[in-house]
Formats: structure tokens, C-alpha cells, sequence
């Protein structure tokens, strides 16, 4: 049988593709965005006693109510939105879900939804199987700052959506109050929705705020914000997360939630929901704890000829290895993990056209033990002989 394919474009995405290599070469891996350490012993005892408390069977289809009224109750206490946990908050299989069913509920045949380049890579398939147009504005160099003028010049009677991400994958960029501002009159008078991806929302460094977008309550109103507790408990194969929208909103995304998985999986929303009621400086220490592990892969980065990106904010370090090797970053990762055991991420899969730049992603989420050996690994390539690649 023939099948034409609905995503021609699409392959196995990079971080697996990095991993697989990583593996292959028993390289350490810097590649894929994960945490190689455990979530915290109390939230690991407590999915051990939902399941053992007969918490097995289907929850919700929004979520587990305790789940939802913690995150209301930490929308409303760190970004200052009062949150209905019954009309507003739902709990998805992951960000990645959510992103998917918002995307399906509001994006119809032939609208535009205006994406950032580079970008995470499940927006644009999500918005092409709407059968719907992804128009790519560039992020402007250096600092990855949005361009306000090309953005104002990408919209049209068509566009129907807008993704943001901060702190952003893979850049680390982070937006400011005053972008939120911006935001805001650039949307105001259209009724474009606004897909805000805050995944990375509890690191953010320097003393610098997380700018989420509930904060505003005029972009607030016409939002999608989409969270991940994978990022924040180190529990990504847990695939749980968040979506707070406006009662509207969410009705419609959970028409698509409810067929896409109807619920997902219990103990761990019941386990959450105590975390988050018993423990909530975890999430409040993070940026704190994901600074310090930032700086250590820095410092141990200096004595290596990767020129280090600046980091305001999620949990990649992107570096220009220009003086090592003058080939693409694809080729040159596949070198770096084959003969220096390291996986990195290249950075010209986020793109639609990729730049002509030298940069890779490495991912500092790692114990103290990753970072020294990935890091002793790279400091080695000053002396790697130059044809090999
Ligand atoms: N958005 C961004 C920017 C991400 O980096 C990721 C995963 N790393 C996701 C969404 C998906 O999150 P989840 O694993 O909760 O689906
Ligand atoms: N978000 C993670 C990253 O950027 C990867 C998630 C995945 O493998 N799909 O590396």
C-alpha cells in the first residue's frame, strides 16, 4: 500500500538522533535536553504511594483537582493572575500536548501561525497537520532578541496564532517586561492568539524575573501558557504538564485533549499535587540551583576553544566552535561525539533556512561528575589533530 505521507519534512528529531549516537559511542551525553540526575526522593516516595494507594485507575480528563488548584494557586502567586482551577487550568501529557491541542483547537486550514526562528521543534508539525502555514521570523543576532519590525511586518489578516517561548529553547533568550509590552500593542486590535511556551519558566538567572505572559493581563486573555513539570522536577519521562488559559480557550483545547488522550497519568498528577502543596521551595530554589550549575559548565568551558553564548535563562549553553573546525554544525557534531565523546545538538535543526554560524547546544542540566567528564573531553579538542573531520 502506498501512503503519501501528511509530514514530508519530518524524521526522527535531533535529540533522539543525538542520544542513538551518543549510545553508540558511549560519548557523554550534552546533547538532549534531560536531567541525569532523580527527581526529589519526597515526589519519587509519593508516585510510589499513589500507585500503592489505588490511585491506577482513570483520572479527570482535565486533571487530577488537587494538581489543578496547585497550579493555580503558583499562577496566581508568582505572576500575580488570579487562575480558576476548574475553568482555567488543564493537565496534559506533557507540554508537548498541550502545545499540540491548542494548536489543533484555534488553527484552521489556511491561517498562518507566526513562529520564531529557531524554534522548538514541535511547533511547525503540529501547526502543517492543521493544514496551516508556519511563517518564520527571525530572532535577531546577538541575543536572539525578537525584531519588532519584521514581526509587525509577518502579520496579516491570516495569521491567526503566535508562539513565544521564554526562556527559549534552544537560545536560552528570555524576554523582558518591556517585550511583554510591545506584545501587547503589536496584538492589540487583532484577535490573534498568543501560544506562549514557558517550559524553562523556573530558570531564569542573574536576578532577572520570569516574565510569563499571566503577568499581563491583557495578552494573559488571549493566551495559551504551557508549562512542563518534566522541566521543573527533573522528571521529564514523566511527560506531565500545563496549560492556564482563559475559560474560552481552554473549553476548546480540551475538546481536542479529551480525544487526543482524555486523561494522563494519575499517580503522578497525585504525587505532584503534593509536591507542589508540601514543597513548594523546589520550585522557588530552582533558578538558584540551575545558576550555580551554569556557572561550574562555564568555568570549566573556559580552558576549552568554545567561545561561550551568553545564558540568560533555560538550561543550554550554546558555544561557537569556529576555532576548532570550519565545517557545518551537523558534520561537526558527528564529529565531537565520534572523536571527542561528547553529543552535543546542532543548532540548524530549529531552523527553516539555518544562518551560516558554528554553534551547538550543550545542555548543563547534568550532575557535577557529566559536566567535569564532558567538559575534561572538550578541553582535549585544542589538541585534536586537524583532519579528522
Ligand atoms: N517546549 C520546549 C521549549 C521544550 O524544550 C520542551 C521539552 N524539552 C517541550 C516544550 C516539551 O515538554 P514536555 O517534555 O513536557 O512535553
Ligand atoms: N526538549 C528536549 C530538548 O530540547 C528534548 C525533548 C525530546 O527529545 N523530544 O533537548
Amino acid at each position: 500500500m502506498q501512503i503519501e505521507t501528511k509530514l514530508p519534512q519530518v524524521g526522527t528529531t535531533i535529540f533522539s538522533v543525538m542520544s542513538q549516537l551518543a549510545q553508540e559511542y558511549d560519548a557523554v551525553n550534552l546533547g538532549q535536553g534531560f536531567p541525569d540526575f532523580e527527581p526529589p526522593m519526597a515526589l519519587r516516595d509519593a508516585l510510589s504511594r499513589a500507585v500503592a494507594d489505588g490511585r491506577n485507575q482513570y483520572p479527570p480528563g482535565i486533571g487530577v483537582a488537587a494538581l489543578r488548584q496547585q497550579v493555580a494557586k503558583k499562577t496566581e502567586s508568582l505572576y500575580g493572575r488570579a487562575t480558576d482551577a476548574d475553568t482555567e487550568v488543564t493537565i496534559t501529557s506533557g507540554a508537548t500536548e498541550a502545545i499540540f491541542a491548542a494548536i489543533a483547537a484555534t488553527v484552521r486550514a489556511g491561517d498562518d501561525v507566526i513562529v520564531l526562528d529557531p524554534a522548538y521543534d514541535c511547533y511547525v508539525p503540529a501547526i502543517e497537520l492543521q493544514q496551516a502555514r508556519a511563517i518564520r521570523v527571525p530572532l535577531q543576532r546577538p541575543g536572539f532578541a525578537i525584531d519588532w519590525q519584521r514581526l509587525a511586518d509577518a502579520i496579516t489578516s491570516r495569521t491567526r496564532m503566535l508562539i513565544v517561548n521564554s526562556p527559549h529553547n534552544p537560545t536560552g533568550a528570555v524576554l523582558a517586561a518591556a517585550d511583554l509590552q510591545q506584545l501587547a500593542a503589536l496584538l492589540r486590535d487583532t484577535s490573534i492568539v498568543l501560544l506562549s511556551d514557558e517550559v524553562y519558566e523556573h530558570m531564569v538567572f542573574d536576578g532577572a524575573l520570569h516574565q510569563s505572559v499571566a503577568r499581563h493581563p491583557e495578552l494573559a486573555a488571549r493566551s495559551f501558557v504551557i508549562s512542563s513539570f518534566g522541566k521543573t522536577y527533573h522528571c521529564t519521562g514523566w511527560k506531565i504538564g500545563y496549560c492556564v488559559a482563559p475559560p474560552a480557550l481552554t473549553a476548546e483545547l480540551r475538546k481536542v485533549h479529551q480525544y487526543l488522550t482524555f486523561a494522563s497519568f494519575a499517580p503522578a498528577q497525585w504525587a505532584l499535587a503534593q509536591m507542589l502543596e508540601a514543597a513548594p521551595e523546589h520550585h522557588l530554589e530552582l533558578p538558584a540551583f540551575y545558576q550555580a550549575k551554569r556557572d561550574r559548565f562555564r568555568a570549566l568551558l573556559a580552558d576549552t576553544p568554545l567561545m561561550l553564548q551568553a545564558v540568560p535563562g533555560g538550561y543550554f549553553q550554546l558555544v561557537d566552535y569556529s576555532a576548532v573546525r570550519d565545517v557545518d554544525d551537523i558534520a561537526f557534531s558527528q564529529w565531537l561525539v565520534r572523536e571527542a565523546g561528547v553529543a552535543a545538538v546542532p543548532l540548524s535543526p530549529f531552523f527553516e533556512t539555518p544562518p551560516d554560524t558554528r554553534l551547538i547546544r550543550l545542555c548543563f542540566a547534568k550532575s557535577d561528575a557529566t559536566l567535569e567528564a564532558g567538559a575534561s573531553r572538550l578541553v582535549s579538542l585544542d589538541n585534536a589533530p586537524r583532519d579528522q573531520c
